[in-house]
């Protein structure tokens, strides 16, 4: 079979004239979701890469590190979190007394699923037997299982700064992004030993497409996440996780159109908070635009059954102990 690419001229630009809100059928389910909401005095977190009707019902929006930081600070006795597994169970390790649900229990990730914690332990053996001195460092998109079995756990927000904080004595074993972890390594200077994981969407940008759409658009910034392998990297002119982006086109005072290499329902966000630039998302090998199925699987639909079935809830487990352990050290402690 083959697949027809959209010229990139046809793409979708994201601006707040233009963008998609809820539309006229969403509105019974809205309302009741926010009823629901206040019955319940839950919270919701929910992450830049859901829908942006999602994101508007949201209490807090941010990226992994932003909304585990937030989740310590939630007064409520219920955290609806609106993202995937691995943060969800996040929360609730930060957050023990809370009751946290996620809308669909299914809603998983590529990049966590990609490294297993009995073939990380299998590993970590294998290295020690073999008179290795190491550290290993996770990035947060990781089941509790293997958070339990890491010294430090990073975001893409502060990935650099614990790198650095890791004694040069060790070498460190970077898990599970292969790309983050090669990122880190010639940003910082250290050796990486990476696990060779990776994001299913942050994997398939078209280089093609990003060159076609910088020749078209001389004047505009291409912006990438450090998820992004290096022949997208190479092309960008910032590189940096979610958080840094939004600040990131902030500093530009006048209108510039932005190329942006990550998940598409990030440009919903940019665009509420800095609605002066065009968003311009770079397209995947075989898609328009690159959005995360997993994420998708969270629904209005379900994010009103969640809230009034209380529902699928995210239930302490045995690895919780140790990974909220590492996780408090890395990511609450400066
Ligand atoms: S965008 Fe990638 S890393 Fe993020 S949840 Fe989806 S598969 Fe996982």
């Amino acid at each position: 079979m083959t697949t027809t690419l959209l010229p990139s001229t046809t793409l979708p630009i994201l601006n707040p004239q233009t963008h998609d809100t809820a539309s006229y059928d969403d509105t019974d389910v809205i309302a009741d979701i926010k009823r629901l909401k206040k019955e319940r005095g839950a919270t919701i977190l929910a992450h830049y890469y859901q829908e942006g009707e999602i994101q508007e019902l949201a209490d807090v929006t941010g990226d992994s590190l932003k909304l585990a930081r937030a989740a310590t600070q939630v007064d409520s006795p219920i955290i609806v979190f609106c993202g995937v597994h691995f943060m969800a169970e996040t929360a609730k390790m930060l957050n023990p007394s809370k009751k946290v649900l996620l809308p669909d229990l299914q809603a998983g990730c590529s990049l966590s699923d990609s490294c297993p914690a009995d073939k990380l332990w299998r590993y970590q053996e294998m290295l020690r037997e073999n008179g290795r001195k190491f550290q290993t460092v996770t990035y947060i998109n990781s089941s509790a299982a293997v958070k339990a079995l890491s010294d430090w756990i990073v975001t893409s927000g502060n990935a650099e700064q614990i790198v650095r904080k890791v004694p040069e004595e060790y070498e460190i074993l970077f898990v599970p992004d292969q790309h983050l972890g090669n990122y880190l390594s010639e940003v910082t200077g250290r050796k990486m030993i990476p696990w060779p994981g990776s994001c299913m969407v942050h994997e398939i940008f078209s280089v093609q497409d990003l060159v076609d759409m910088k020749r078209k658009h001389p004047a505009g910034k291409t912006i990438a996440h450090p998820e992004c392998p290096k022949n997208i990297l190479e092309h960008s002119d910032f590189i940096g996780g979610t958080e840094a982006m939004i600040r990131y086109v902030g500093g530009f005072a006048e209108p510039t159109d932005f190329i942006v290499a990550t998940e598409a329902n990030m440009l919903w966000q940019l665009a509420s908070k800095h609605p002066r630039h065009r968003y311009l998302p770079v397209p995947g090998v075989s898609c328009a635009c690159n959005k995360c199925p997993h994420m998708a699987r969270n629904t209005l639909e379900k994010l009103r059954d969640c809230l009034r079935d209380l529902e699928p809830e995210i239930t302490w487990q045995p690895e919780f102990d140790k990974a909220k352990e590492v996780l408090e050290r890395s990511l609450l402690r400066d």
